[in-house]
């Protein structure tokens, strides 16, 4: 399984970006508000300052209209300039032009110069009376007067002071309206970069939440997968516990394959009993050669899943294509190759990281592993330990199905006793473990003299059963005596045991019989009969019953 980051850790770097952004604009918003009340504050300096100005330029007019008015009057003597001159003296006297001259006295700009306000009431008050000696006909007094030069250095005074304050104040809206416009850019900057940083912290967020909605969705689509799965090895393991063949296991996994990976061909192997080469198995529908040497496949030569087909290529008798391979080992031993067939290389790679085909080739070893436990306990169950051949509890569960065979082939099958002779004499002379030796050495001459379709058992004892299938009774007394004769040689030229003998009874099975009693009864007859006879020798049946003919006291010949 892949480690996923935990949650906490995924959401603490863009709740931590959108702390950040949310912070940066909050204060870019902040400024903004500054910034524009602080404009505002500029433009109604601006204002004022331009109204000053203009006021300042109006007192200017207003002082050059009485000199002018005056002058007219002077030289025209026409009464409408009398009018005139009033009216301006009016605007210069106005409670505005009054407040005016206050400020323009106490501005620093005009610090040094004579106030302004004692030059303009001089200035209106000498003009005025000036007005007034010219009504009264005093025209050359007033020419000696304005000749005086006084009154036109008061007035040069007042537009100098006048000047240097409207120009104050010009500098003065210069300065504000730049500071204004340089305000109004920040501010414009702030908002554009207060909209920026929440439009990107909305883009973010929405992208955080895709993104967390997208990974919830993969999350939950590949818990259900998950537990489809889960719960397709589960139902597989149930069913391989019932499992009684190999035919059974195959089948069971084949369908658990199919859900594991719908759609993804897989196959099967299992290694021969030589396990020179593996078989693909019968019960499984899947892709694939037949047979595949166990050097073939990279996934058999490491001992774990390998994507055959892939970076390190495999034999092409193994792997054609791409490939997972499983190798199925249980109790140390490997026991196939489980194969999932694919050219999507990610589908491959996802079912290795996730164990599932691991999960399966487990659960099918481990049943494959217990069936060969089982078929061993059983031929255990069926063997005898101290010579290796099959014991008596074989022979009655396998006996009625030679007999049937036979019948079904028409042939003959004949069963024999075979008895060591004077056993209890060579165990009480050499030790049991002789004894042992030697009926060891009886089972080897059996099974290397036999053919290998005559079944040979451990009857009890120092007895033997041996069933002869497609043999007639002189075939099998030829045979039998040959073993006979062998047992008796084997240790005569002074080998490390005892010299053995053997008596051997052999009887044919009746065509079409239920069992095998009668004829091992006859067989039984037939050894004693060999026992009596002297030991070491065959004696058929039919042989038997003429002896015990000839021995009879009413037989003709005896
Ligand atoms: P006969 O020729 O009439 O068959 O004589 P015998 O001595 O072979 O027959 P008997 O039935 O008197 O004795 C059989 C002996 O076989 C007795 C027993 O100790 C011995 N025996 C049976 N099973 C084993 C075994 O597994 N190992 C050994 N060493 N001896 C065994
Ligand atoms: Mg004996
Ligand atoms: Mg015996």
């Amino acid at each position: 399984m892949t480690t996923k980051p935990a949650p906490t850790r995924s959401y603490l770097l863009p709740l931590l970006f959108l702390i950040g952004i949310a912070v940066a604009g909050a204060l870019g918003t902040a400024g903004a508000v500054q910034g524009y009340l602080s404009g505002l504050r500029l433009q109604a300096a601006i204002l004022e300052e331009e109204e000053e100005q203009n006021t300042a330029n109006r007192l200017r007019a207003s002082l050059l209209e009485a000199e002018s008015a005056l002058r007219g009057l002077m030289i025209y003597n026409q009464p409408s300039y009398i009018e005139r001159f009033h009216q301006a003296a009016q605007h210069i006297e106005s409670a505005e032009v009054r407040r005016l001259i206050q400020r323009i006295d106490s501005d620093p700009s005009t610090m040094g110069a004579p106030p302004v306000a004692g030059l303009i009431d001089r200035a209106v008050a000498s003009r005025r009376s000036a007005v007034a000696l010219l009504l009264e006909g005093h025209r050359e007094r007033v020419i000696e007067h304005g000749s005086a030069g006084h009154a036109n250095r008061v007035m040069d005074s007042i537009r100098e002071t006048l000047d240097r304050y409207i120009e104050a104040r010009r500098d003065s809206i210069a300065a504000n309206t730049a500071e204004l416009r340089r305000q109004q850019t920040l501010v414009l900057a702030l908002v554009a970069g207060s909209a920026g940083i929440s439009a990107l912290g909305v883009l973010l967020a929405v992208l955080t939440l895709r993104g967390r909605v997208r990974a919830t969705t993969v999350a939950q689509s590949e818990l259900a997968s998950r537990s489809a799965e889960m719960s397709a090895l589960l139902q597989m393991n149930e069913l391989l516990q019932a499992c009684e063949t190999r035919g059974d296991i195959e089948r069971v996994a084949g369908h658990a394959a199919q859900a594991l990976v719908p759609g993804m061909p897989s196959t099967l192997y299992i290694f021969s009993n030589s396990r020179d080469r593996l078989d693909r198995a019968l019960n499984w529908p899947g892709p694939g050669p037949d047979h595949i040497a166990p050097s073939a496949c990279w996934a058999l030569k490491r001992g774990r899943p390998n994507l055959c087909g892939q970076g390190v290529a495999c034999d092409s008798s193994g792997c054609s294509g791409t490939a997972l391979c499983v190798p199925m080992a249980a109790r140390g031993e490997v026991y196939g190759l489980l194969r999932f067939n694919s050219e999507d290389i990610p589908a491959l790679d996802a079912l290795r990281e996730n164990r599932g085909a691991d999960a399966m080739a487990d659960g099918m070893s481990m049943a494959l592993a217990n069936l060969q436990l089982r078929d061993k306990l059983r031929g255990e169950a069926l063997r005898d330990a101290l010579t290796g051949l099959h014991n008596r509890r074989f022979l009655e569960e396998v006996g009625p199905t030679i007999l049937r065979q036979g019948d079904r082939r028409q042939a003959s099958t004949c069963i024999a006793v075979l008895d060591a002779d004077h056993f209890k004499r060579v165990n009480d002379t050499f030790g049991h473990a002789t004894g042992d030796a030697l009926l060891r050495a009886i089972a080897g001459s059996m099974t290397s003299l036999l053919r290998a379709s005559d079944i040979c058992i451990r009857y009890g004892g120092e007895e033997f059963v041996i069933l002869l299938p497609d043999c007639d009774l002189g075939g099998a007394f030829e045979r039998l005596d040959m073993l006979r004769e062998s047992i008796a040689t084997m240790h005569a030229e002074g080998g490390a045991l005892p010299v053995i003998t053997v008596s051997i009874g052999v009887a044919l099975v009746p065509p079409g019989a239920a069992s095998l009693d009668d004829a091992m009864h006859q067989a039984d007859e037939a050894l004693y009969a060999a026992k009596r006879g002297g030991r070491n020798q065959v004696l058929t049946a039919p042989m038997a019953e003429r002896v015990k003919a000839l021995a009879a006291p009413d037989h003709p010949g005896g």
